[in-house]
């Protein structure tokens, strides 16, 4: 972390990202983990694994089953609850004997008709279908009210009693772009021309979750990992165009696809076909080679193709050397 210090710029990048959005719902921030950052992911798992824990001993449960709930069925929410099932499984086989298959029981909770609204049915289905056949149980169409300890209230007047209990029901920009007089969204996300210049000042740039930017279509570009990378592609070079004088060009999303990994189960998901973006729908090893594929190329572009290399090498090696979760 530097000093607090004032730099003047002539053009400048705004990159900031999101966090979650609680809508206001009351009770969500004091009684819900949020998975925004690496120590907010470190924080969830301290406090799974001491649930865990306490759940091993008959005496200090409060629940039959271990209860998780999960608000927000889009990717985070559906791959997490998978995790759960593989943590709970490989935590037996650590010696926690009494964490069986049928102790875990997880409530994913989402407002839409279906998991994973923003993705096509195919995919949908599939993943409910397999969501369901680990245990987890899919709550679709209910809204959650509010958040109290040791439990999650429905509009329908449902009183869900969990555990331990996740957020993970839509994001906005952070708080400081409030401060900084541009337009935003409802989302507090600051409006951008499909060039990526904010719509008040030509010298200010934005991309990724932070940025709201239009489709040709009206739509929004959605905030995801690969709509971040396009725009970075297309702000490059809109940047030498605008250092030239030369014509900045609208940047378009294109749609490679989805995946969505539920752990050591099962992935499923779809890949764009070329110029005529029909999509491909695939699932088991296929998937599970694309899903992690995809993570190596995210690893390339940042520490380059030797780097890379050494890391799958070291990571290929740590699967023999060390344990599959950490216990502390
Ligand atoms: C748990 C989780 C799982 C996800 N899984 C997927 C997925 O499978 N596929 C997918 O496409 N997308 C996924 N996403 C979304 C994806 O991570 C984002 O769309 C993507 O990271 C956006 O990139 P970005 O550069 O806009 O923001 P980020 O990657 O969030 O980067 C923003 C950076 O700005 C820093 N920052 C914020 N405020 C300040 C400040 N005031 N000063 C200085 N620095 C600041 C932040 O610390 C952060 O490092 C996931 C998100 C989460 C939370």
């Amino acid at each position: 972390m530097l000093p607090s210090r004032t730099l003047e710029y002539d053009l400048l990048l705004l990159a900031l990202g999101s966090v979650s959005n609680d809508f206001g719902t009351p009770g969500v921030a004091e009684h819900c983990h949020f998975l925004d950052s690496p120590a907010q992911a470190e924080a969830f798992r301290h406090d799974m694994l001491n649930t865990f824990l306490r759940y091993s001993d008959p005496e200090r449960r409060l629940h039959p089953r271990l209860t998780v709930g999960i608000v927000g069925a889009g990717a985070t929410g559906v791959e997490l609850s998978a995790e759960l099932y593989d943590a709970s499984r490989m935590l037996h086989s650590y010696g926690f004997t009494e964490m069986k298959s049928n102790s875990l029981e997880v409530h994913l909770i989402e407002a839409a008709p279906d998991v994973l609204p923003a993705l096509p049915e195919r995919i949908r289905k599939a993943v409910r279908t397999e969501l369901e056949r680990l245990g987890v149980q899919v709550h679709t169409g209910t809204r959650v009210v509010s958040v109290e300890e040791g439990a999650i209230v429905t509009a329908d007047e449902q009183r869900i009693e969990t555990d331990l209990n996740v957020w993970a029901a839509g994001i906005k920009a952070p708080e400081v772009l409030r401060d900084l007089g541009l337009t935003l969204d409802r989302n507090q996300r600051i409006k951008v021309e499909p060039t990526l210049q904010s719509v008040d000042d030509p010298n200010i740039f934005v991309f990724g979750d932070c940025a709201s930017c239009p489709q040709p279509d009206g739509s929004m570009v959605p905030p995801r990992a690969q709509a971040a990378h396009q725009q970075a592609q297309r702000l490059y070079k809109n940047l030498v165009a605008r250092l030239e004088n030369g014509t900045l060009k609208p940047f378009r999303y294109r749609d490679r696809g989805s995946l969505i990994s539920l752990a050591h189960f099962e992935a499923i998901g779809s890949l764009m076909r070329g110029a005529s973006a029909r999509s491909l729908f695939i699932e088991g090893r296929l998937a599970k080679f694309f899903y992690a594929s995809l993570y190596r190329m995210h690893q390339r572009a940042i520490h380059g193709t030797a780097k890379t290399a050494l890391i799958l090498l070291s990571d290929g090696l740590n699967r023999f050397i060390r344990p599959r979760m950490k216990l502390h």
